[in-house]
């Protein structure tokens, strides 16, 4: 009897039986088996008729299926070639044709990934792989800037690393990074029994919204490698902690006064806006 609509947990593991599948940790395979957490997950990220969405690493289809049933069309990007290869047929077979039709599937590392094909998108909507999801979120953001809204399901802890406001203890480098681009929000918590293979630890949905980066003069990477350096050195205050980039003590000091910052706090309590300032006080200080 052939099966239609969302993946349960007899098609996940059929599906992955016939190409002879072992999910891998290294690959963050853990396959969504609950039609429920699709629909939830889907229904979250305020995706329409209107939107084409880009899905990282569609495994099985669990998700990617949920997001045809909605979007206008939707781009996948798998790193492994056999799930690659296999995601057509099973959009034609549990949705039709016309599904299949709206599906453009890359087989990339989603690190790297530089071009899509087809329409921008104009949305990003993924149960991302566990061990990269921030390094390719932040690639996502910086390369593909048409996008406007995003739903990722991460490790709790990540979720919270990237919401975190400046000043909490998880507030960090993922943190001050995705708000240069984006507001990012916890929507969420999902159990370990949704996945196959279960997963030891919970995750969370965050709700991105990108928005425009703060007002400066200098390019991103020279506000990033501020950050890179604050959180480098977390303990030590910015005028230890930057020197590294900056120059001597006295100097570094200068450029963090200049910027209106005091350089005794630590990079913690900055928000994104002082860390562009610190950025552009230490460009405009370089002859
Ligand atoms: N979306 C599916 C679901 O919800 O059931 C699978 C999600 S699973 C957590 C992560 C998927 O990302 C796997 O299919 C894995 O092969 C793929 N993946 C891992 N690393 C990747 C990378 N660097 N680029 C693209 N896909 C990747």
């Amino acid at each position: 009897m052939s099966e239609t609509g969302l993946l349960g947990p007899r098609a996940v593991r059929r599906i992955a039986a016939e190409l002879e599948l072992r999910p891998t940790k290294q690959r963050g395979q853990n396959f969504v088996i609950d039609p429920n957490t699709v629909r939830r997950i889907v229904s979250l990220s305020g995706v329409t008729a209107d939107d084409v969405v880009l899905e990282i690493g569609p495994g099985l289809g669990s998700l990617t299926l949920g997001l045809l049933d909605v979007a206008r069309a939707v781009t996948v990007v798998e790193i492994e070639e056999r799930l690659a290869q296999r995601l057509g047929q099973t959009v034609a077979e549990r949705l039709g044709q016309d599904a299949a039709d709206r599906l453009a599937v890359v087989t990339a590392d989603a690190m790297r990934v530089m071009e899509l094909p087809g329409e921008d998108p104009t949305a990003v909507v993924a149960n991302l792989p566990y061990n990269v999801s921030v390094p390719v979120l932040l690639h996502l953001l910086a390369r593909f800037p048409g996008w406007s809204k995003g739903l990722v399901m991460v490790q709790l802890e990540v979720a919270d690393r990237l919401v975190a406001p400046p000043g909490n203890k998880t507030y960090g480098v993922p943190s001050a990074k995705m708000a240069w681009y984006a507001s990012a929000t916890r929507v969420g918590t999902v159990p370990p029994k949704v996945f196959w293979p279960v997963p030891n630890v919970e995750s969370g949905l965050v709700r991105i919204e990108r928005r425009d980066p703060p007002v400066t003069d200098v390019p991103r990477e020279k506000v990033f490698a501020v950050i890179d350096a604050a959180f480098g050195q977390r303990r030590k205050m910015l005028r230890a902690a930057l020197a590294p980039l900056i120059g001597s003590a006295a100097d570094t000091a200068r450029v963090i006064e200049a910027a209106g910052v005091d350089p005794q706090a630590r990079g913690e309590v900055l928000d994104i806006t002082q860390f562009a300032a610190i950025a552009s006080a230490w460009v405009g200080s370089t002859p």
